[in-house]
């Protein structure tokens, strides 16, 4: 951001207790762009025995992810994210657990993570390239945005895999 979004006036970097921030250069404004990191909300889904993972379109081919998407106004965290599942992969979700908040610093942004039991027949949504249905036992994490959370409920339901006896 370039310009003051009050008065149209440059922004200008000022530090003050060790953090820059832009503020406007306009003395009567006062305008400061704190860059506020942006909550998202995602769901790792399972459906029958999968979980399922998405590529958003624009994404590289090989990338999957959970579902995710932003809040919109008026919306909890938890009616957000299973409408997106009702838009990314068409199915009615229900909420089983919280999984975690997770700083994704190279986006500003925050996760909240859920696991979310979906029903019905997958319909791939308008924003979606792909989705692929993995069972838990080849669910393997990322160590990238919602790859945390991935990783925290395999480790919550037993670890990664089926244990060798
Ligand atoms: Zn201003």
């Amino acid at each position: 951001m370039k310009f003051c979004p009050a008065c149209g006036s440059a922004l200008v970097p000022s530090t003050q207790e060790g953090r820059t921030r832009l503020i406007c250069s306009s003395e009567s404004c006062g305008y400061i762009f704190h860059d506020n990191p942006v909550p998202v909300v995602a769901a790792l889904v399972e459906h029958g025995q999968t979980v399922l993972l998405v590529r958003n379109k624009g994404w590289p081919d090989k990338w999957y992810g959970l579902v995710s998407g932003f809040l919109e106004r008026g919306e909890t965290p938890e009616e957000g994210i299973l409408r997106e599942v009702k838009e990314e992969v068409g199915l009615r979700g229900e909420i089983i657990s919280f999984i975690g908040a997770y700083a994704f610093l190279e986006m500003n942004q925050v996760i909240l993570a859920y696991h979310v039991r979906a029903h019905g027949e997958i319909v791939v949504g308008e924003e979606i390239a792909g989705v692929k249905a993995v069972p838990p036992d080849k669910l393997r994490p990322w160590p990238l945005g919602t790859g945390h959370a991935v990783r925290d409920w395999l480790a919550a339901r037993g670890g990664l895999g089926p244990t060798v006896a």
